[in-house]
């Protein structure tokens, strides 16, 4: 059975097609700048086999009808046609609170999915169209959509509801949703398996630090809290987003600089974090470059994102009372050593402690803790299109069930 996983963003989207006997990767690639004048498109195989073309590509239709082609081409396509695509595995960013779980994609979930537009502007829009794009192009094959927030749907009351008016959560939503679900659940799962112990009986903070980044907690297989809320804006200061402030903060320098609700939307989400405090980038490599040089604002912007996933740490270890393991994930979590080594210094009263030649390590599943640390601290690289995989195979899979059991008509 193959999956063909798709992210699509406004602009780009990121492709695999896995085969889920041996779930490995047998293509995969993106496709950046949809809509500009010149597109890029980019393929690689198993077999080492890879392709750019650079060309205008007018929209998401044109371009995974191009992705399509390639797959089948008969020279570097490892496909004999487009059947041998069983399944199509969509990430689907905002589920809100109908989606607690990857679901097989009806007209009532595109409906639903487009009453969660409001609450994910951003991303959505350009997931709905990716879903619309695959229906039409291959509509014999079933389209399943897995959420960034459905992972953290297990979360309790107390911790996803705000304090604020009861009715703006009632009647507009207004609660911690959560994202970076599939990575959490990965990491923390794998994580389990590599301690050889029973998921459920494990405390668990994951650290998911890329350009967008989140902290979740986890016990008994639940999430109990995760720094991520209504939107992708709360918690950890990210590449270009603020991260937790001070409401007050929002109407004080709209009157002050004169700004408008979506001026200050833009600023906090795309020149704020690392990049609005060092000036320089959202990129820890440049901003580490320009550190280590004696640059003051880049070494401030390391040292503010450091300590904010410190507190985290500390105040999800908590809210578990324990913690067994602790991992890093995705860009930063994968490969900045410097910063993990920052992040975890001085918490041997946590029963955190590293060691130092294990954290020398990139983008690979190590443990980092010493033997004397209380705690399993690991770096896991995230797979969240395996994530996809494996839950659209799922779907598919219990849906013949019930048809077979006749639960389903
Ligand atoms: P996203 O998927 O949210 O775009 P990623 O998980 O790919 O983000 O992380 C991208 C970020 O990871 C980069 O912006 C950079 O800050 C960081 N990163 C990647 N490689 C390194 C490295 N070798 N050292 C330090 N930071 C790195």
């Amino acid at each position: 059975m193959n999956v063909f996983v798709l992210n699509c963003g406004s602009s780009s989207l990121k492709y695999q097609l896995i085969n889920m006997k041996n779930e490995k990767v047998i293509a995969k690639g993106l496709v950046e700048k949809i809509g500009e004048n010149i597109s890029y498109l980019n393929y690689e195989t198993e077999a080492d086999n890879e392709i750019e073309i650079e060309e205008k590509i007018n929209d998401h239709n044109k371009a995974i009808e191009m992705v399509l082609e390639i797959l089948q081409n008969k020279e570097y396509g490892v496909l004999e046609n487009i059947n041998e695509i069983n399944i199509v595995g969509h990430r689907v960013v905002h589920g809100g609170e109908k989606f607690s779980g990857s679901v097989l994609i009806n007209e009532d979930v595109i409906k639903a999915l487009k009453e969660n537009i409001k609450l994910a502007p951003l991303h959505n829009p350009a997931n709905i169209m990716g879903i619309e794009v695959s229906k039409n192009l291959m509509p014999h094959t079933p389209d399943v959509g897995v959420f960034d927030t459905a992972f953290h749907q297990s979360m309790p009351e107390k911790s996803y509801l705000y304090a604020i008016p009861y009715e703006w959560y009632k009647d507009n939503g207004v609660r911690r949703y959560g994202f970076h679900g599939t990575s959490h659940k990965y990491v923390s799962e794998r994580g389990s398996e590599l301690l050889e112990k029973d998921y459920k009986d494990l405390k668990i903070i994951s650290c998911h630090l890329g350009n967008g980044a989140s902290i979740t907690a986890i016990e008994d297989g639940k999430v109990i809290d995760t720094t991520m809320g209504l939107t992708p804006l709360e918690g950890l200061v990210m590449g270009t987003r603020s991260g937790d402030l001070d409401a007050g903060i929002i109407p004080y320098i709209m009157k002050e600089r004169n700004m408008d609700i979506e001026e200050i939307d833009q600023a906090l989400n795309t020149e704020s974090g690392v990049l609005g405090i060092s000036g320089i980038s959202n990129d820890f490599r440049d901003i580490g470059e320009k550190a280590d040089l004696g640059d003051e604002r880049a070494q401030l912007a390391i040292d503010i994102f450091c300590r904010r996933v410190k507190k985290y740490i500390g105040s999800y270890a908590a809210l578990l009372g324990r913690v067994d393991l602790l991992i890093f994930t995705a860009g930063i979590g994968e490969n900045a050593i410097n910063i993990r080594k920052k992040i975890v210094s001085d918490m041997d009263y946590f029963g955190i402690e590293l060691d130092e030649d294990k954290n020398n390590c990139r983008g690979k599943e190590v443990k980092i803790s010493s033997d004397n640390s209380n705690v399993d601290v690991y770096v896991i690289p995230t797979n969240e299109e395996l994530v996809i995989a494996r839950e659209a195979k799922d779907v598919v899979e219990t849906y013949i069930k019930n048809i077979i059991k006749g639960i389903v008509g």
